[in-house]
């Protein structure tokens, strides 16, 4: 399903420790559960920003489904973006000034659909997430767990193949944590909804089934 073939990434700033991936390969097959882990600074969320389309690599080559990311004209490039990928910050990053149906509804914006698909598409994830009854709420009303549900709904309510999910549970008590977790796994099994996930916890990647393992900027073993 992903590809990525020696994939570099530096920043043009001063000299010395600026190259923060080095000739990265990875594949990720469909349907997987990876967990990526690593010292702090060690490349996690630059390698998730480039898979997510956030970032582009300084060099190399990211195919998805076999096709070159580089190579894809704009309007594909936004469907991969906010559709086919799915992705869900540590810090959620929902848009305080939207409700929870406001901050769910925005990746079906970019696609081409009617009112009423858009609102059954929401209506169905807030129903699989017992959250109809806070679909009027602000993010600041909700607990973190329930943000980052949130942030899940977002993820998931386009239909992506893929979600990427950078330290999801970072911010959360650990029975928050683990409903966080069950919930990927179900995306997983039941939606086959492949999940790479960042994580510092060895609990967390119990639930995938590969764990890579980053060090400055390389992928060990
Ligand atoms: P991790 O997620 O593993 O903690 P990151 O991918 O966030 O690591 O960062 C890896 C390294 O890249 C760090 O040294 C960080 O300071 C540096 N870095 C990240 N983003 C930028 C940027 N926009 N400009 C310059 N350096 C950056
Ligand atoms: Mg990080």
């Amino acid at each position: 399903m992903i590809e990525l073939q020696k994939i570099s990434k530096h920043y043009p700033v001063g000299f010395g420790k600026n190259e923060i991936l080095k000739d990265v390969d990875l594949t990720i097959r469909e349907g997987e559960f990876v967990s990526i882990m690593g010292p702090s600074g060690s490349g996690k969320s630059t390698l998730l920003h480039i898979l997510g389309l956030l970032e582009e690599p300084s060099a190399g080559q990211y195919l998805f489904q076999g096709e070159r990311v580089d190579k894809m004209n704009e309007k594909k490039r936004t469907q991969l973006h906010r559709g086919a990928i799915g992705f869900v910050f540590q810090a959620y990053h929902l848009i305080d000034e939207l409700t929870v149906y406001e901050n769910i509804e925005t990746p079906l914006l970019y696609k081409n659909l009617s009112g009423s698909e858009r609102k059954s598409k929401v209506a169905d994830v807030l129903d699989r997430f017992n959250m109809v009854a806070k679909k009027d709420l602000f993010p600041n009303q909700l607990s973190g767990g329930q943000q980052q549900l949130v942030g899940i709904a977002r993820a998931i309510v386009a239909e992506p193949r893929v979600i990427l999910a950078d330290e999801p549970t970072g911010n959360l008590h650990s029975d928050q944590a683990k409903v966080i977790m069950e919930l990927f796994k179900q995306l997983n099994d039941q939606d086959k909804i492949t999940i790479v996930q960042v994580t510092h916890s060895d609990l967390n990647a119990t639930y995938g089934n590969r764990i890579i393992q980053i060090r400055d900027g390389h992928i060990q073993g």
